[in-house]
């Protein structure tokens, strides 16, 4: 497990910084990582779960700018943030409905059901909607164009495999996805080398 800390916010790039939650744990390894995306308009992706220090850390350091609460998927440690957040900043809520397993956060009810390659378009960046169904049926990856990054929700995973639990897990869903995402990797990398 790596050395995370919890509630600190940690710039990766021009245009993404990270916060950890503080939920440790075994499916979540050091915590569930909250992604800030812009800087004049933002989107929150993963916001994470109900935990108070968690949502002050979000609101204090941008609340101010939110105009999107993003999610991959709709699992407990995920997705459940997105209600409060939306309130306190009026932010759209983004993503696809709760999928129909046990494991799912029924509050999230998106202003915006995304379908695949759905962009959300920013003053300084676009974030594109990759529909990548296996972990569960309704998760989606986010292209952040500008910088060629992928933010890979539960669908891959640093120093673990990925947990699949049919009915709504399905492994070869997960295997098209992960072939999707190596498509368009090339088409990137050809992009970038044409241009
Ligand atoms: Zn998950």
């Amino acid at each position: 497990m790596s050395t995370l800390t919890h509630g600190k916010v940690v710039r990766l790039s021009d245009r993404l910084c990270r916060i950890t939650a503080p939920n440790p744990g075994l499916m979540t390894g050091a915590g569930t990582n909250t992604y800030i995306v812009g800087d004049n308009e933002i989107a929150i992706v993963d916001p994470g779960p109900v935990e108070s220090s968690h949502i002050d850390a979000i609101l204090n350091s941008v609340g101010d700018r939110i105009k999107w609460v993003v999610v991959t998927h709709t699992h407990l440690d995920h997705s459940p943030a997105a209600v409060p957040i939306a309130k306190a900043t009026g932010a759209q809520m983004v993503g696809m409905p709760p999928a129909d397993d046990l494991f799912q956060d029924k509050t999230f009810k998106p202003d915006w059901a995304m379908q695949h390659d759905d962009v959300i378009v920013a003053d300084d960046f676009h974030l594109r909607a990759i529909h990548t169904p296996g972990h569960v049926s309704n998760h989606l990856c986010f292209l952040l164009e500008e910088e060629g990054t992928l933010l890979a929700g539960d669908h891959i995973m640093n120093g673990s495999t990925v947990v699949i639990v049919p009915p709504s897990g399905d492994m070869k869903a997960y295997i098209e996805s992960l072939q999707r995402l190596e498509a368009i990797r090339y088409s990137i990398l050809v992009l970038r080398m044409a241009s």
